[in-house]
């Protein structure tokens, strides 16, 4: 990625975020848990104020100004996402809950419909659960079977065994883009290459790469990509999923309702086109607008600095952390996003976390939701502190100091 030219000064943004202006166990806020949720700017909290101030209605109904000015707003967000991740089509941005419930609409409606007891579905050791269980239930209500590519020991998925694992009933390759616990970056494109020679499609988790690097979905060529609003600065409970045109037309409807309907009568239903069809119900309108809001905040930074920015940030925070005797870093593969996790000899993760909380450190320390990774590298959990946009080395140093508390505790 270009980092040659200067970077913006990202002291600016932090001001951008209001969380940070706060105080936690009245210290300022140290907040290294964005990989679990990033906090928001103002720009995302007045678009969705001001949406239901000045444009709140229904919409793809109303025949009356308000609903056309919501829908329009709505429509255009979906364009927005489109530019983001440099989609073909707007028709193959699907509005959904977040990562999860787009892995879960992918599972039952493209999986369920046509596979059958013994077919396969690929996954890697790293996968957060969000990737494993809608893969599992499968297996559960119609006998499919999981493969799993194994992790190196420095937390890179290991291509060879990976290409090894393909099989005539092999029918889908779900992986993740970046580990949230490894911070390790996938090789998406190449193993996206390697399955459609298998005539396999793919899905990749985005969910901890859209926050921190460009996403283009057809350089990749994978055929599904999801993603989560929280994540990227936007708000809760909207999310995105993107398929290639002609998979979405040709897969069933996840749910039922209004608003993903033609017509209507208790012999015959007709469905309404991609991407209508998968949003049944009203959706979550002022998020749709709040992650708008995010992509066009993040947009005006640029991609490739936010990447330049935490790239940085993990050149001066790991040989840091590593000075410290008995710190073991977990995911030490590059390319990595700003994710760190670690552990400590003799001191359990949550001891270390409650340390860190006392001091007005945010970091989490726990599973994760990726208990497959735990058990490959024999922790029962890590401690993970993770970048984004308002993260500086004030931040590190703060955790750095707390750590040398913790250890100085429980020495
Ligand atoms: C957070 C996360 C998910 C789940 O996202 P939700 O917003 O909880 O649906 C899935 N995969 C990865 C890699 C994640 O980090």
């Amino acid at each position: 990625m270009n980092t040659k030219t200067r970077l913006p000064d990202f002291s600016r943004y932090r001001i951008d975020f209001p969380l940070l202006q706060e105080t936690n166990r009245g210290k300022p806020v140290i907040y290294l848990d964005s990989a679990a949720s990033a906090q928001k700017p103002r720009q995302v909290i007045d678009a969705m104020a001001d949406f239901y101030v000045r444009d709140y209605a229904n919409i793809h109904r109303g025949i009356y100004e308000l609903s056309e000015r919501a829908t329009r707003m709505y429509e255009e967000t979906r364009e927005t996402v489109r530019r983001y991740i440099h989609a073909a089509h707007k028709e193959e941005i699907v509005f959904v809950r977040g990562t999860t419930e787009g892995i879960n609409l992918v599972a039952q409606s493209f999986g369920r419909s046509q596979w059958q007891q013994g077919d396969e579905v690929i996954l890697s050791t790293m996968e957060h659960h969000s990737n494993i269980v809608p893969w599992y239930l499968l297996k559960e209500q119609i006998g499919v079977v999981l493969k799993v590519i194994p992790v190196t020991d420095s937390g890179a998925v290991d291509l060879e065994e990976y290409k090894k694992l393909f099989s005539p009933r092999t029918k889908m390759v779900a992986i993740t883009h970046a580990s949230n616990v490894l911070g390790t970056i996938n090789p998406v494109k190449e193993i996206t290459a390697f399955a459609h020679s298998m005539n396999v499609p793919v899905l990749v988790d985005g969910a901890q790469a859209a926050p921190h690097m460009p996403v283009d979905v057809q350089e990749i060529d994978c055929d599904f990509y999801v993603f989560s609003g929280h994540k990227i600065y936007g708000p809760t409970g909207i999310g995105v999923l993107y398929g290639k045109k002609a998979l979405l037309d040709a897969m069933p409807p996840y749910q039922g309702g209004g608003d993903m309907i033609e017509t209507v009568a208790f012999s015959k239903v007709t469905f309404a086109k991609t991407p209508q069809k998968f949003e049944a119900g009203t959706p979550d309108i002022a998020g749709v607008i709040g992650l708008g809001a995010a992509i066009r905040y993040m947009q005006a930074i640029g991609m490739e600095n936010i990447y330049a920015h935490e790239q940085s940030l993990l050149h001066y925070a790991e040989p840091k952390l590593l000075a410290v005797p008995g710190l073991r870093l977990i995911g030490t593969a590059t390319p990595k996003v700003g994710v760190i996790s670690f552990v400590m000899d003799s001191i359990h993760p949550h001891d270390i976390g409650t340390v860190l909380d006392h001091e007005g450190v945010a970091v989490r320390a726990g599973h994760h939701c990726a208990m497959p990774l735990m058990e490959r590298f024999n922790v029962p959990a890590t401690v993970r502190a993770s970048f984004g946009i308002y993260t500086n080395e004030n931040d590190v140093d703060a955790l750095f100091e707390a750590i040398l508390l913790a250890k100085r505790l429980f020495a």
